[in-house]
């Protein structure tokens, strides 16, 4: 089986391969001139000619049939040969939708092509149901950001020393019309799937953003200090380096000065993006800070803080829920903490319930906290009302 993209040159007149022949591989012709042929009732029939650029015996990479024609070279030729494992990587790695559409274009042209009668499509009703299921919700997602169905909810950051409260999360939660208020987890599958996730994040940071200066103009005129934002940003903000200019004039439009934005993201965007860095960097350019997502969830979270331009980690609520019972998750911990302060990073601990939790958080200098003890994720007027009484 051919597995790699290779060269192979022909001599003029040889059979390249003939009608019911196996397949695995497709040819792009790169010198010479090469003719396809095949028997019909008639007798040997000449379909095309074909000369450099041009691609043949693609369709049983595809499908895998035999060879539904001969292919002869004209010339001496060269050949660039494309492997099925290779086609095969890339049809698995296109979308349901477009895999299906592929392979059912060969298959209506086999029937168009072929004296036989030809075998039924070779796609079953569950798949096609699964594609329908994903149009429909990738639908009912575009018509949600329309209509502002996506919403941002904001739970409240608090200073640990104190439980004075800091900032907020933003938090997308999806106002359905009929299946009632829905978490990020019915939004996100979606989003990326319909390359939405940029387009969700902006509307929930935008909507977000406009609440928080809203907020900041009040706090200001009482002289009290402004409120931060962390919103999070999905890994394909950063697979080039502009998303501080997307954010520039977001936060613009929201009147919110870019110091009191945390662009929250996970370890994951810089495994996976190899412009992270410098996207990150214009990021703080821009003024805004950076929080690590989730952070000891991953596999080498340490290694990240000396590679990426971090100002906060997020210490993940798994281990916020263990550290009063588990000796050992509690010197994780401290030990984080006590490195991310000789980095200057500030700690933010997620998922705090209870005052114990709170407590030893606090007494591990972590700065910041964010859980149900303080408060959840709820609508942007109510949070900032909160925020005002506090
Ligand atoms: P995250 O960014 O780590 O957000 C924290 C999650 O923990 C939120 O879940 C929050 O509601 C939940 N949480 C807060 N306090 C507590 C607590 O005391 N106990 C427990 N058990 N959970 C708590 P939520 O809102 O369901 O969001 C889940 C995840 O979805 C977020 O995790 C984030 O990764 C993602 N997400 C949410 N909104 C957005 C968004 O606008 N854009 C992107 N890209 N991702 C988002
Ligand atoms: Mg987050
Ligand atoms: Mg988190």
């Amino acid at each position: 089986m051919v597995d790699a993209l290779y060269r192979r040159r022909a001599a003029a007149g040889t059979l390249l391969f003939d009608e019911g022949d196996e397949a695995d591989c497709a040819y792009i012709v790169e010198r010479g001139r090469v003719e396809i042929a095949a028997s019909r009732a008639t007798g040997n029939v000449v379909l095309t000619r074909l000369g450099p650029g041009e691609i043949f015996g693609e369709m049983a990479l595809v499908d895998g049939a035999p060879r539904s024609a001969s292919a002869r070279c004209l010339d001496d030729c060269v050949f660039v040969v494309v492997g099925r494992d290779q086609i095969h990587r890339e049809i698995a790695g296109a979308t349901p939708l477009m895999s299906i559409l592929l392979r059912t274009l060969i298959h209506r042209l086999r029937v168009a092509t072929s004296r036989v009668v030809s075998p039924a499509l070779p796609i079953g009703i569950d798949e096609t149901a699964r594609i329908v299921a994903r149009i429909e919700g990738e639908h009912e997602l575009r018509r949600a950001l329309e209509n502002g169905e996506v919403v941002a909810f904001l739970q409240p950051i608090v200073a640990l020393d104190g439980a004075a409260p800091a900032g907020f999360e933003a938090l997308a939660r999806w106002v359905h019309p009929t299946r009632g208020l829905l978490p990020p987890t019915a939004l996100l599958a979606p989003a990326a799937d319909a390359d939405l996730l940029e387009t969700l994040d902006f509307a929930v940071a935008g909507t977000a953003a406009r609440a928080v200066a809203a907020l900041n103009r009040e706090l200001g005129a009482a002289g009290r200090a402004p409120a931060f934002l962390s919103a999070n940003f999905s890994a394909p903000h950063f697979a080039d380096t502009q998303l501080a200019g997307r954010l520039a004039p977001m936060l613009e439009e929201a009147g919110l000065d870019p110091i009191h934005l945390k662009v929250e993201i996970t370890e994951t965007t810089l495994i996976v993006n190899p412009h992270a860095a410098e996207a990150l960097a214009r990021v703080k350019a821009l003024g805004a800070s950076v929080s690590l997502d989730d952070f000891g969830t991953g596999y080498s979270g340490l290694s990240y803080l000396s590679r990426f331009p971090i100002d906060h980690i997020k210490i993940d609520q798994s281990f916020t829920s263990r550290l009063v019972e588990d000796k050992r998750t509690a010197e994780i911990v401290r030990s984080v903490v006590d490195l991310a302060r000789l980095l200057d990073i500030s700690a933010v601990a997620e998922g705090i319930e209870t005052p114990e939790q709170a407590r030893r958080l606090a007494e591990m200098g972590v700065g910041f906290g964010q859980g149900y003890l303080f408060g959840a994720p709820v609508p942007a007027d109510a949070a900032c009302a909160a925020f005002l009484a506090a």
